[in-house]
């Protein structure tokens, strides 16, 4: 008989964390483990993002994004307040830099509307220029609640709570091999000394990231035809100099690409008020590249151009990279988050997160409510 926990979660991004840290806090003493494969938490796409508390306007009424989007900003705040953890409200600018984009902005006013985002008001140029007198745009929506956040110190308070109401953190922990069984689910992985072992579980959470189709793919779900394939796609910034950082106040972003494959090479700003520049969007075959192209400074420069004008070339410096786990191909739809317990499947007791994008980080909290209530049926 192998070792059994109650549940084993696979992953301690931000999400997987989030998830152990609900679970624990919500049922009376289960038995969680957390794998990951890395010696510690957040060293995959949740420390390689623009660190953005989004408000939800950009993702289709009723899709799991914007929910948990909405309902994700203001909880995240919260647990920010009562944890001491770092974040600042700046708000969020979208801009139309010519009378062109004026209805694309004034659509993702009305998107985020219809989604409930409070804080939003279109601004005219005298409006603009009161707050951001640097920048061109001929109008703007303004985003009130969309700020930034320190990620790795949120995950070391989401890890904190976790351990305290008991999880097991299993860092050097990979797994390679799932197999459905009578009770639940048997979980093979390498562990710290390199030996492979297997643990089961009544409860399997997939929370895997860039890998997150790995795990389905092992109990017999066709992920091509699931709609679980991960397209990775690669986001490079390029940070600005500090002089230029502090020319700007808010976070600005131009109208987002097309099937929201990105939203547009956007200026945001660090905690420490150092502004940067990105991601561009580019659909790669590597899930984990991380270089950033020094020849693409020319492509930042000239988007940055557009509605930065105080920009010179040599204010820009190649900074970091991170990779979106998309489950949208490359000229497919616009594609939701999956979460889902795989019920329909044959697999009771398999929740199933994949394509967890942005805005990952912003609803890592909604997201572990919904998760919870997969587990407790309230
Ligand atoms: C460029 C970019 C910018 C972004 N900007 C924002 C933003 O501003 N705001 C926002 O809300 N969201 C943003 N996001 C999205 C956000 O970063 C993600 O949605 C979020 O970090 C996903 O967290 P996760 O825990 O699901 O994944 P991850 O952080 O990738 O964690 C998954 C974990 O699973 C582990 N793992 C994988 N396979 C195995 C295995 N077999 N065994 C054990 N462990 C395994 C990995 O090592 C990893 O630690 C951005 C994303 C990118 C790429």
């Amino acid at each position: 008989m192998l070792e059994h926990v109650d549940m084993i979660i696979v992953g301690a991004g931000v999400v997987g964390l989030a998830v152990a840290a609900e679970l624990s806090r919500k049922l009376e003493n289960p038995e969680i483990m957390l794998m990951e494969r890395h010696p510690k938490f957040g060293q995959d796409t949740s420390s390689r993002n623009s660190e953005v508390i989004h408000a939800g306007m950009y993702y289709p009424p009723g899709s799991l994004k914007a929910k948990l989007c909405v309902e994700g900003n203001p909880l995240l705040y919260e647990f920010c307040d009562l944890h001491h953890v770092p974040y600042q409200r700046l708000g969020k600018m979208i801009i139309a830099r010519e009378e062109s984009e004026i209805s694309a902005i004034e659509g993702i006013y009305r998107q985020g509307t219809d989604n409930g985002v409070p804080g939003l008001k279109m601004l005219n140029r005298s409006e603009i220029e009161a707050l951001e007198p640097n920048i061109t745009a001929v109008a703007a929506l303004f985003s009130s609640t969309t700020g930034i956040i320190d990620s790795h110190k949120l995950m070391a308070q989401l890890e904190r709570s976790a351990i305290a109401d008991g999880v097991m953190m299993a860092y050097m922990h990979k797994v390679t091999g799932v197999a459905r069984s009578s009770t639940g689910y048997e979980v093979k992985f390498l562990g710290p000394d390199g030996r492979e072992d297997e643990l089961a579980c009544t409860w399997l959470i997939n929370c895997a990231g860039l890998y997150s189709d790995f795990i389905p793919a092992q109990l017999g779900i066709d992920v091509a035809e699931a709609g679980y394939k991960i397209y990775p796609v690669k986001g490079e910034y390029f940070s600005v100099a500090m002089a230029k950082s502090k020319l700007i106040s808010h976070l600005i972003y131009p109208p987002p690409l097309k099937s929201l494959k990105g939203l547009g090479t956007h200026i945001t700003k660090s905690l420490d008020g150092r502004a940067r520049l990105g991601p561009n969007v580019q659909y790669v075959e590597e899930r984990e590249d991380y270089d950033v192209d020094p020849n693409h400074l020319e492509e930042f420069y000239q988007a940055a151009r557009s509605y930065l004008p105080f920009i010179e070339k040599t204010d820009l410096q190649s900074d970091m990279a991170g990779m979106r786990p998309k489950i949208q191909a490359p000229d497919g739809p616009v594609a939701d988050f999956v979460i889902r317990h795989e019920t329909e499947r044959g697999l009771t007791g398999f929740i199933n997160l994949v394509g967890i994008e942005s805005p990952g980080l912003t609803s890592c909290l909604s997201i572990a409510k919904m998760v919870g209530r997969m587990v407790d049926g309230n």
